[in-house]
């Protein structure tokens, strides 16, 4: 024996006293036509793509986070997070859904900074995307509790303020799809969460903000910026 001991990420299921294991956390980029333009992309022509972030990342809601080192330029992204019950590679797209154990309210935290001197210089975005709190989430709903949400409000405010307001329905991938293109390139498991982008309106925090955000029947979730 090592000794080593590596605690388990894991998050809060509603309505229950279980928690859910985290295994590993894939990102979808670009996912709504007008956040594609933001970010300068194409929402025509570019097919799903994905990033990671290492489990322990995961931020139960009403959690203080510390606002991370080596960039001036923190932003929110809120995202639907798929939570998956069960894995599989080249999943079709027609049972994807079966995989899915439940949905959450997460906010896809980006050093911005880092993430565009990556992208200029042709590097990952390992810096600008994973680091220590940066995936906030929400407490788990159970698919048997709310179904697969498909529409509905999506918004993130800071400070009260609105600055994301979109919905569901606005996705380019839905969440099937994202399920089945992600398995093409890796073998999914239970404990993955997807994070399936994000709408229009992100922007930069700073230290002190208390930000809040919401998916219309899935839930909601606040962080504190420190
Ligand atoms: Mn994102």
């Amino acid at each position: 024996m090592t000794g080593i001991i590596i605690p388990e990420a894991n998050v809060a299921i509603a309505g229950s006293d279980d928690r859910f294991p985290v295994r590993h956390i894939y990102c979808v980029g670009r996912n709504y036509p007008a956040h594609a333009r933001e970010m300068g992309g194409n929402p025509e022509r570019e097919p799903p793509f994905y990033f990671t972030k290492a489990a322990d990342a995961v931020t139960a809601s009403a959690s203080v986070v510390n606002y991370p080192p080596r960039t001036n330029d923190l932003q929110h992204e809120i995202e639907l997070v798929v939570a998956l019950g069960e894995g599989g590679r080249n999943i079709g797209v027609k049972r994807a859904l079966q995989h899915v154990f439940g949905y959450a309210v997460g906010i896809d935290l980006t050093r911005r900074d880092l993430q565009a001197r990556a992208k200029a210089a042709g590097r990952p975005w390992t810096a600008g995307k994973n680091f220590d709190q940066s995936a906030p989430l929400s407490a788990i709903e159970p698919v048997k509790a709310i179904g697969h949400p498909e529409q509905g409000r999506i918004w993130l405010a800071v400070n009260g303020d609105i600055r994301q307001d979109g919905d569901l329905s606005q996705c380019i991938w839905s969440v099937a799809e994202s399920i089945a293109e992600i398995s093409t390139y890796c073998e999914l498991a239970p404990g993955d969460l997807v994070y399936t982008g994000s709408p229009a309106g992100v922007g930069a925090l700073l230290r002190g903000d208390r930000v809040t955000g919401g998916i219309e029947g899935v839930g909601e979730i606040s962080i504190d910026i420190r």
